[in-house]
């Protein structure tokens, strides 16, 4: 029963029978005293009683007060005594937290997962017919409402962590608040930290809230840098705790300096407000490793047990943080784990299992480990403040990662991680005054987001114009910014007219886990037989190309690549080689070629992920071409017709414009940095001081005729001209024709 919409599946009918027999088991009876200890628990009769009688619930609770866990038991019990049914579904921000906390809550229950509690994830599920509370990720939500839009058989939804303000999450509201219209017994349960309501309050008609009292369970120290720095090992000379602005250790800017009196008495208070403003952001993704690791000693050296958590932006730290402690004195004292939304569920779900006697349990975790777990073990949190997001420049719909300064919210969910089983301390690697200057709450997810995957998504749930539909948004996206997506997407061929129908490969672009440019190219690479090159093309799209250009060695690295890319002119096919030759001479391979080897790892592990998820919809995959060239030549045709419309038209060395006119440069270190008069595709665009074309193919200009979703001919003599967006190209009439011919072959070909 591997089913995706899970509600459909037969539930037997529970009583109050049942329920006494459940809570006869050891495993209940053994766990109750500690669930009773719970500030949640003692709000259970009103929790429950506002869920009968309202139909939307919004509860508010401190980190730790039991929310995840137990409101769910709550409204199941309630359910059960009476003889009603119930088929609660909770949501998870993550794939982590949906697995551990049905874990946790069958333990709980005295049960094993499968009995009254399951999870659903992506590839797994366990869940029977005597299941009533399911906890899924939101994506697993919306995935079922594809095909069961009134989410017939459930009975409770519950939206946890829902002021994190997720992308999915808040799409998720729109859904739910139009269905609550046609399901009027539907129970909406919303679960937040405690944050301001009143967004959501304002937002659901008749939403009743309950607050939970009392703070978490167990005290927890919270620290800033100033607090213990100078209590830190091997300190040496360094003495000073005013003038902390760079790092004892690494000589990179630390912080900003507590000294401001001084500064503040020759700039003005004002100036002086900005002047923090600019340092703290201007250090927000140099990060001291070093001084994490000295925080870790500090810590170990006490001599108390605990484990640590580390919070790092993303993978690269993580490995470095990790390969640095395994080289540390007291390495072995040490049991270490990576948590990254990339690793397997069972990799992940190591971090839970209690470390050997004698042995201190360290996480080195992404923001993933920020809400709703519980590492049991841990009672220090080790939190340089930051966290990696997409940031979207609305001048010019351009995105990019970056590493920014987190918001006190963020903390807060932080500092919760700690003191869930025993007294804790929060360290923090900034200073008060940087706390002073940090946002309260994150921005809502949709308000920095490219928003081509969410328009698709409301165009094959039928939804109408994702531009009037997206209004409905707790925060509405910019309508330019919203026009953009859809813009792309209709020169994708996955929607028509305003957006609102999505064409045959548009159906098929949505039910792929990625964004719909790269779905696309997997989807044409596979009849053009090199599937197994695009796989890999966009495992790295979706991350990072894996080449490395160490200080002083720009020529040799160039040149490596230039190798690597076989002459193709394309650093996407330089990507795919590099990778086939990391596969094959590991560690000595990535040396001898520039590459960074952690890269190289997170792509294949990517590209696992990738492939799994083709699998639902691609079922027949022929094997790539044998000959290299043939495969390169097939690939450069699919990445034109798939990367459309990011072309550029390079009129000069190194210089050129793109398609909707931008002024672009491909990197210097492209393969491509000193190609002239050509066409190229590329993926993204990155801006620093320029903007930089970073993974771009030289192509003909064939392959753009034949795929350029929309190609007008503006005139006909001895050539034909046609329009492409903005730009005219001019063929040869009997060439034309054979063309339009093969465009037309093509585009059946595509709609099937
Ligand atoms: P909230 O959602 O309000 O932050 P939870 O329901 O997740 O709270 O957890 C409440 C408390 O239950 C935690 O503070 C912790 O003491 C305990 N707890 C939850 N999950 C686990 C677990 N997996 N192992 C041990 N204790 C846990
Ligand atoms: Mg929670």
């Amino acid at each position: 029963a591997q089913g995706l919409d899970f509600l459909r599946r037969p539930s037997m009918a529970m009583g109050p029978e049942d329920l006494r027999r459940e809570q006869e088991r050891p495993g209940y009876v053994k766990m109750l005293p500690m669930r009773q200890h719970l500030p949640a628990f003692h709000m259970a009769k009103e929790i429950c009683s506002s869920v009968r009688d309202n139909q939307v619930t919004l509860i508010l609770g401190a980190t730790g007060c039991g929310k995840t866990t137990q409101i769910p038991q709550f409204l199941l019990e309630d359910c059960t005594l009476r003889g009603e049914p119930c088929r609660l579904v909770a949501t998870q921000p993550r794939r982590i937290s949906a697995v551990s906390v049905a874990d946790r809550v069958a333990t709980e229950r005295g049960q094993t997962l499968g009995e009254s509690v399951a999870f659903k994830i992506r590839f797994e599920d366990e869940i029977t017919e005597t299941t009533q509370v399911i906890f899924c990720t939101v994506g697993i939500l919306l995935k079922v409402m594809q095909s069961n839009q009134y989410l017939e058989g459930a009975t409770h939804i519950v939206v946890d962590e829902v002021h994190e303000r997720g992308l999915h999450t808040d799409f998720l509201l729109i859904l739910l608040r139009r269905l609550l219209k046609e399901r009027p017994e539907l129970r909406v349960v919303l679960m937040s930290a405690t944050v301001d309501p009143s967004a959501f309050q304002a937002y659901f008609e008749g939403i009743n809230t309950v607050s939970i009292p009392g703070k978490t369970n167990y005290p927890i120290e919270e620290l800033f840098l100033e607090d213990f720095l100078l209590q830190l090992p091997e300190l040496g000379g360094w003495r000073s705790n005013r003038q902390i602005r760079s790092s004892p250790f690494s000589q990179k800017p630390l912080a900003v300096p507590l000294d401001w009196e001084g500064v503040a008495a020759v700039l003005g208070e004002s100036a002086l407000v900005e002047e923090v403003v600019r340092v703290h952001n201007e250090m927000a993704d140099v990060i001291d490793l070093e001084l994490v690791l000295r925080v870790v000693k500090m810590i170990h050296q006490g001599g108390e047990e605990g484990g640590i958590l580390i919070f790092m932006p993303g993978w690269a730290e993580i490995k470095e943080i990790i390969d640095r402690l395994k080289g540390r004195s007291f390495a072995g004292d040490l049991v270490i784990h990576a948590l990254h939304s990339r690793l397997p569920t069972w990799e992940q779900k190591q971090i839970f299992q209690s470390p050997p006697e004698g042995q201190r349990k360290v996480v080195v975790a992404t923001v993933l480990a920020e809400t709703s777990i519980t590492v049991e073990d841990v009672v220090y949190v080790i939190d340089p403040g930051r966290s990696r997001t997409t940031f979207f420049n609305e001048q010019t719909m351009i995105s990019a990662l970056r590493t920014v300064w987190y918001s006190k919210a963020n903390g807060f969910q932080r500092r919760g991680r700690a003191g869930r089983c025993r007294p804790g301390v929060w360290y923090r690697l900034y200073t008060s005054m940087q706390w002073d200057a940090m946002e309260e709450y994150e921005l809502p997810e949709m308000l920095r987001s490219p928003l081509e995957e969410l328009c698709l998504e409301v165009a094959s749930l039928g939804l109408g114009v994702p531009e009037e539909f997206l209004q409905e948004a707790i925060s509405p996206p910019r309508a330019e910014v919203l026009q953009h997506a859809v813009e792309l997407l209709q020169r994708l061929g996955a929607v028509e007219g305003r957006g609102e129908t999505v064409t045959p490969l548009g159906a098929k672009l949505a039910k792929l886990q990625v964004h719909p440019m790269l779905a696309k190219l997997l989807l044409l690479a596979a009849p053009f037989r090199c599937f197994d090159m695009m796989l890999t093309i966009c495992a790295s799209l979706g991350y990072k190309p894996p080449f490395i250009c160490p200080m002083g060695m720009e020529k040799a690295a160039n040149k490596a690549r230039q190798e690597l890319s076989e002459g193709s002119s394309s650093d996407l096919v330089a990507m795919v080689n590099a990778y086939e030759g990391w596969k094959v001479g590991r560690d000595a391979f990535a040396r001898q070629y520039f590459l960074s080897k952690e890269t190289m790892e997170y792509i294949h592990r990517l590209r696992e992920d990738l492939l799994l998820s083709i699998r639902e919809v691609l079922h027949e995959v022929p094997e790539d071409h044998a000959d290299h060239q043939a495969r390169a030549n097939a690939c450069k045709a699919v990445l034109t017709a798939g990367l459309y419309p990011n072309l550029a038209w390079l009129h000069g060395k190194g210089r050129g414009k793109t398609l909707q006119n931008l002024p672009v440069k491909p990197h210097p270190g492209s393969v491509n940095a000193a190609e002239s008069h050509c066409l190229m595709v590329f993926y993204e665009i990155q801006e620093t001081t320029d903007r930089w074309l970073y993974d771009s193919t030289v192509i003909g200009a064939a392959p753009l005729l034949l795929f350029a979703p929309a190609l007008t001919e503006v005139h006909r003599k001895q050539r034909v001209v046609f329009e492409l967006e903005r730009w005219h190209m001019a063929v040869d009439v009997r060439v034309a024709d054979e063309l339009l011919k093969l465009r037309r072959l093509l585009a059946s070909f595509v709609n099937d």
